[in-house]
C-alpha cells in the first residue's frame, strides 16, 4: 500500500482540527469515518462530542462513514473527552470524539481513541490516513450496514469511576463550598454532578451547553476567568474550578481569588499521591518543582517531548502513576491514561480534605519556582536558528529532547518551535521571579535579532 509521505498529515497532536464547511467539510468527515471504520474493523465504535454548534453535523457525517463499513455506532451524546475515553477503556471498544478542545467556537475536530482509552498511536493514525488517501474503504452491502444506538449511562459510569479513587467520606465531611465554571463546555453536567455527590455546595458559572462559548473563551487562562476570580476574591468559598471546552483539563483558584498555575496543581498531585518506587512522567516544559518533589520522595521522573498523548504513552510503557503538563492537564494512572479534568478536581478536593488544609496553604508546601512564558514569530527555519542560538549560549548543559532547553546557574530557558503555529515558544524558569522573566526576554530578543540578520548559514 503506498504511504502518505507525499500527502499532508491529517492528524495533529490532538486529532484532526479545522473549520467546518471550510477545511473540515462534511464530505471529508464522512470519508474519514469510512477510513476509521475500515481501520478498526470491530463490531462497535463509541462516539461523543463537545458542545460546539457544528458538533452534531460533523458527528453525523463521521458516524455515517463508520456505519457504511458495517460497524454499529454507540452514541454517548455530549460528554467530556475523558468520559468517552473512560467508557472506551471500561468496555474495551475504540471511540471517536468530535471536539476542538479549547479552540475558538468556529473550530471543530475529530479525535480517535484506542480500545484501551488512550489517544490513538501515530502508527494507527497513519494507517487511517493511508486508507483515506487510497480510498481503500471496507464497504459492506446494505444488509450489513451498521446502525446507531445510544447509551445514556456513560456520564454516570465516569463520575463513579472518578469517585472510586478518592476518600468520598472525608471530602463529604468537609462540606466544601466551591464555584465551578464549566465555560459552556462538555463538563456542564458531569463536574457539577461529581461535586454534588462529593457533598459540596456550589455556585455554577456558565454550566449550560453553548457551542458559541458566549460567556467566556474556552481556554482556562486567568484573563478568561475574570468572573470566577472576582467571585472567589470576595471570600466565602474554598475552591474555584474551571475547565477547558472538552474538560480534559482543570485549573483552580484559591479561596482568596489567586489563580493557581498548572505546574503547582501538578506538583500538588505528585506530592500527595506518589510513594517510593512510583514513576512520574512530564514534558520538558514543566517546572523543576517536580524534579525536587520526585527526588525527595525517591521517585523516578521521566521527561518527554511536549504533547499529552506522548505523556500518556510514556506512562503506559513505564507503568507510571502520575503524568501531566503545566497547562492543567493531569493524568492519574490508576484511573486512566489520559488527561482528566474531573479526576483532577476530585484529587485536589481529596488533598484538601485529608490534609485538613486550605488550598492556599497546600500551595505553599510546593517548592517555589517561577515560569515566564512568551513566544516570538518564526520567519527563519528552526534548523538555521538552532546552531546560532547554541553559539550564543555559554551553557554546557543543554537538553535537545524537544527544541533547546538551556540550563543556567539560576534557572533554565526552553526554546521550542510550535508544531501548529509559525512561532517559537520561549519559557524561562527560576526560583527568582524577576530572573525567570529576564531569561525568557533575553532569548526572545536573541531570536528576534537573529531573524533580522541575513542568514550566514
Ligand atoms: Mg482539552
Amino acid at each position: 500500500m503506498p504511504t502518505t509521505s507525499d500527502k499532508p498529515q491529517l492528524f495533529g497532536t490532538n486529532g484532526i482540527r479545522g473549520i467546518p464547511n471550510k477545511d473540515l467539510s462534511t464530505e471529508f468527515s464522512m470519508e474519514i469515518g469510512k477510513a476509521i471504520g475500515t481501520h478498526f474493523g470491530v463490531p462497535e465504535i463509541v462516539m461523543g462530542r463537545d458542545t460546539r454548534d457544528t458538533g452534531q453535523m460533523i458527528f453525523n457525517a463521521v458516524s455515517s462513514g463508520i456505519m457504511s463499513t458495517g460497524i454499529t455506532v454507540v452514541d454517548l451524546g455530549i460528554l467530556p473527552t475523558p468520559a468517552v475515553q473512560y467508557y472506551c477503556k471500561m468496555k474495551s471498544v475504540p471511540g471517536v470524539v468530535i471536539t476542538a478542545s479549547h479552540n475558538p467556537p468556529q473550530f471543530n475536530g475529530i479525535k480517535c481513541i484506542a480500545a484501551d482509552g488512550t489517544e490513538l498511536e501515530r502508527k494507527s493514525e497513519e494507517e487511517i490516513e493511508n486508507i483515506y488517501y487510497n480510498k481503500s474503504y471496507h464497504q459492506v452491502g446494505w444488509e450489513n450496514a451498521g446502525t446507531m444506538i445510544s447509551d445514556q449511562n456513560a456520564a454516570s459510569l465516569y463520575v463513579h469511576g472518578v469517585m472510586s479513587h478518592v476518600d468520598v467520606a472525608a471530602i463529604k465531611a468537609k462540606k466544601f463550598r466551591v464555584i465551578v465554571d464549566t465555560g459552556n463546555g462538555a463538563a456542564f453536567s458531569t463536574t457539577p454532578t461529581l461535586l454534588r455527590k462529593l457533598g459540596c455546595s456550589m455556585v455554577t458559572l456558565n454550566a449550560f451547553p453553548d457551542g458559541m462559548f458566549t460567556s467566556r473563551t474556552s481556554e482556562p487562562k486567568p484573563e478568561n476567568l475574570k468572573d470566577l476570580i472576582s467571585l472567589m476574591s470576595k471570600g466565602g468559598f474554598d475552591l474555584g474550578i474551571a475547565h477547558d471546552g472538552d474538560a480534559d483539563r482543570a485549573v483552580f483558584i484559591d479561596e482568596k481569588g489567586n489563580f493557581i498555575d498548572g505546574d503547582i496543581t501538578l506538583s500538588l498531585v505528585v506530592k500527595s499521591t506518589i510513594k517510593k518506587g512510583d514513576r512520574v512522567v512530564t514534558p520538558v516544559s514543566s517546572s523543576d518543582a517536580i524534579n525536587d518533589l520526585c527526588k525527595e520522595a525517591g521517585v523516578e521522573l521521566i521527561r518527554t517531548k511536549v504533547g499529552a498523548p506522548i505523556v500518556s504513552r510514556t506512562m503506559i510503557e513505564n507503568q507510571a502513576k502520575i503524568g501531566g503538563e503545566e497547562n492543567g492537564g493531569i493524568v492519574f494512572g490508576p484511573h486512566q491514561y489520559c488527561r482528566d479534568g474531573a479526576m483532577t478536581v476530585a484529587l485536589i478536593l481529596n488533598l484538601m480534605a485529608t490534609h485538613k488544609k486550605k488550598i492556599s496553604d497546600l500551595v505553599k508546601t510546593v517548592p517555589e519556582y517561577h515560569i515566564f512564558k512568551t513566544s516570538v514569530e518564526r520567519h527563519k527555519d528552526w534548523k538555521t536558528l538552532e546552531p546560532q542560538i547554541l553559539k550564543y549560549s555559554e551553557s554546557t548543559l543543554i537538553d535537545r529532547l524537544d527544541g533547546l532547553k538551556i540550563y543556567l546557574e539560576d534557572g533554565w530557558v526552553l526554546l521550542r518551535p510550535s508544531g501548529t503555529e509559525p512561532i517559537i515558544r520561549v519559557y524561562g524558569e527560576s526560583k527568582i521571579k524577576k530572573r525567570a522573566e529576564e531569561l525568557a526576554l533575553e532569548y526572545h530578543a536573541l531570536i528576534s535579532g537573529l531573524q533580522e540578520e541575513p542568514s550566514s548559514l
